[in-house]
């Protein structure tokens, strides 16, 4: 017995634990897990998490049959929700790469220049992928694309869909489903990261299925330090805007206060910001900037909010020297900045624990 929202297997005993649902929930004809009747009814999420061995032992059990894999990924969080290492675990089975949420890139993004940064960037991280799509599951792009592209590549076969939470793993195995059956949203999805537990099973028509699996929590995630009001602000949900900064050396850009730019030297040179339309960027001298970030967090600079300023984490220094043209500085899970032209030398701040990493320019 599954939970029609999660796949959880449902338990009536320990309402401490997963998959629980009181009794009387087993007489209806859909059952759905106490967790994911809160998730839908209240938007409020129980806390839980799939270790990282339990995921890893799911891939173990892809490697051990012949199937397709279809890797999602977020396109606005490339890096952050990529699934390190996955080709390891998945043995000789083919994988088809698919970025999601396409919709939030700006509508003058080429799709074919697009999917060779994609290949590029997984030839890079070490993953062939047997094909790149582009979709976005939320808005129904690309979707009789990917989804031809599956029945081509799983040749007979199961397919196991897999990605980090957050990446629109259950809003694309929901849309797949209403495309196939014409059914609704059958398939927990939220804002929080980590709401989709054990597999769940799509039957196909010549006896296969494809497997939804549960999404590893990406622990630098920008997700996991802020609260849910606060995750509305930083996650993008429409086309993205970009912001051009024309900025001088020595000056600081803030990100709420959840992120900081110092542009340290190579003469006067715009920086391209890409994240979320409402989060407010914030522009300083350097040498102001600690003493701003120090009585204005919570404040000018938001996210985070007041009440979490306190707790929240001292953002640590990474430098950098830009050395190709087109670089992105990326924010894991909050947005990046394109330098066009080499020779800046900046420093990006960011929570501990959260990741910052330089690439060739996505856009
Ligand atoms: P999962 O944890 O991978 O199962 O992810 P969910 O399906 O729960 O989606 C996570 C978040 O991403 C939710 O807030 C979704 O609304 C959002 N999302 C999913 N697909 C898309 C998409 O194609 N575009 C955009 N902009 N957001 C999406």
């Amino acid at each position: 017995m599954r939970c029609i929202g999660c796949g959880v297997h449902i338990q009536t005993e320990d309402e401490t634990k997963l998959g629980y649902a009181p009794p009387s929930a087993l007489e209806k004809e859909e059952i759905i897990c106490q967790r994911c009747f809160r998730l839908k009814h209240y938007n409020e999420i129980q806390d839980v998490s799939l270790t990282d061995d339990d995921f890893l032992k799911i891939l173990h059990e892809i490697g051990q049959s012949e199937a397709l894999v279809v890797k999602l990924v977020d396109i606005f969080d490339f890096n952050g929700s990529w699934l390190p290492g996955l080709h390891r675990f998945v043995g000789n089975n083919p994988i088809l790469l698919v970025g999601n949420k396409v919709d939030l890139l700006p509508k003058s993004v080429k799709y074919p220049k697009l999917i060779q940064w994609m290949k590029q960037s997984a030839k890079e991280l070490g993953l062939k992928p047997i094909d790149v799509c582009l979709i976005s599951a939320a808005k129904g792009i690309g979707m009789q694309r990917v989804m031809e592209a599956i029945e081509q590549y799983r040749d007979g076969k199961n397919v196991y869909v897999v990605g980090c939470t957050n990446v629109g793993k259950s809003t694309f195995i929901n849309r797949m489903i209403r495309e196939v059956t014409g059914e609704g949203n059958v398939i927990t999805t939220s804002y929080f990261p980590g709401t989709t537990l054990d597999m769940i099973e799509i039957p196909l028509d010549d006896g296969a299925a494809i497997y939804d699996t549960p999404g590893i929590i990406n622990h630098q995630q920008m997700a996991h330090f802020v609260d849910k009001k606060d995750l509305k602000t930083i996650t993008p949900k429409r086309e993205i805007h970009p912001k051009v900064y024309q900025l001088n050396e020595q000056q600081t850009l803030f990100f709420g206060g959840l992120a900081r730019l110092d542009y340290v030297k190579g003469g006067r040179r715009s920086f391209v910001c890409y994240f979320a339309n409402d989060l407010l960027i914030h522009r300083t001298k350097r040498e102001h900037a600690d003493e701003l970030y120090e009585k204005q967090l919570g404040e000018l600079l938001q996210p985070p909010k007041k009440s979490d300023a306190d707790t929240f984490p001292p953002l640590v220094a990474h430098s950098f020297t830009i050395k190709e043209a087109k670089t992105d500085i990326v924010f894991s899970g909050l947005g990046w900045v394109t330098c066009n032209e080499p020779g800046a030398q900046v420093i990006a701040y960011v929570p501990k624990g959260v990741n910052v990493l330089l690439r060739k320019s996505l856009i």
